[in-house]
């Protein structure tokens, strides 16, 4: 797993050699701290975040005595990304919904979860509730009939909120155990979109008390810094319990991971490495700053 994780952030990777190399140096440690800031940055980190980090090395090297700076930046990585518990919520039956614009991966990323307890043995039920795009409900059909798992539909330009109420009807007539519920990424603006997706929430409460135990941002790593505007549009939107970070495979932005977790306050659960429903890595600060600086 841990070979893997390295192999698929290896864009990422190219840039923290960057500090690995940097951390040979002998020169003062406060030059080496201002280039380090300026790496950080290159791998959007972020500045804000960045700073954070330098200023957590700085107190901790005072403090410590210690001058083993790679050592410094791993312990307040992996701090950092600890800030949220990054545990997922697998109290069954469950209603997931998953969030986020369009293009991000959401409905990839609900196959990969979707293959993911199918294979831990779970009754898996996915459901269409982007009603407004042809294509999206093509696409989760499609991946139905891949995994072999039942797709909730309703009719193009449906109420999505009552293609929810159906799906979650038939997910406990049927006694499923996870009910994905991709929704849509994009309306006329993002109140309507905040709109629609609070009221497909109360439905799926109201019909399934405790549900919905997880609401998935997703998250596309590959714009950086961008993430987190879009993020913050999202999380305008109350509930969500986590982050399933895309598109790490092809990608030198994975620094963003950092800054998802420092200025969203939201954990990072789940990170999607490929196109395929096998590409999903559970996430874990602690494999992850390893993946990245060894
Ligand atoms: P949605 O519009 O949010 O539902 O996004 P899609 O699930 O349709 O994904 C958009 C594109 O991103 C598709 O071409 C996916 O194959 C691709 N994609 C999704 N997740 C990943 C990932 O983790 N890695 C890579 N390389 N591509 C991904």
């Amino acid at each position: 797993m841990f070979d893997k994780l390295r192999q698929k952030l290896s864009k990422t990777r190219e840039l923290f050699s960057k500090i690995e190399q940097l951390f040979q140096s002998s020169r003062p440690q406060e030059e080496i701290l201002d280039q380090l800031f300026e790496l950080l940055v290159l791998a959007d980190v972020g500045v804000a975040t960045t700073e954070k980090i330098i200023n957590g090395i700085k107190e901790k090297s005072k403090k410590s005595g210690s001058t083993d700076l790679k050592a410094l930046l791993k312990q307040e990585l992996i701090s950092l990304l600890s800030q949220q518990s990054a545990t997922v919520n697998e109290t069954w039956p469950a209603v997931w919904m998953l969030v986020g614009v369009n293009g991000g991966g959401k409905t990839t990323s609900a196959a990969k979860l979707a293959y993911k307890y199918q294979s831990e043995g779970k009754k898996v039920m996915l459901a269409a509730a982007d009603t407004f795009r042809a294509a999206a409900q093509e696409q989760l059909f499609l991946w139905g009939k891949k995994l072999n798992l039942p797709v909730i539909q309703g009719q193009a330009g449906a109420d999505p909120a009552s293609v929810v109420f159906d799906a979650v009807k038939s997910f406990k007539a049927r006694n499923y155990d996870l009910l994905l519920v991709d929704t849509a990424g994009r309306l006329h603006t993002y109140a309507n979109l905040m709109a629609e997706l609070e009221k497909i929430k109360k439905v799926i409460s109201r019909e399934l008390p405790g549900a919905p135990q997880e609401i998935i941002l997703v998250l596309d790593s590959t714009i950086g810094q961008n993430s987190i505007v879009q993020a913050r549009e999202f999380n305008r939107f109350s509930g969500i319990t986590g982050v399933f970070l895309t598109k790490l495979d092809g990608t030198a932005k994975g620094g963003s991971v950092l800054a998802v977790v420092e200025e969203l306050k939201l954990p990072i659960k789940f990170m999607g490495v490929g196109e395929t429903e096998k590409d999903l890595m559970e996430f874990s600060p602690e494999s992850f700053v390893e993946a990245l600086l060894s």
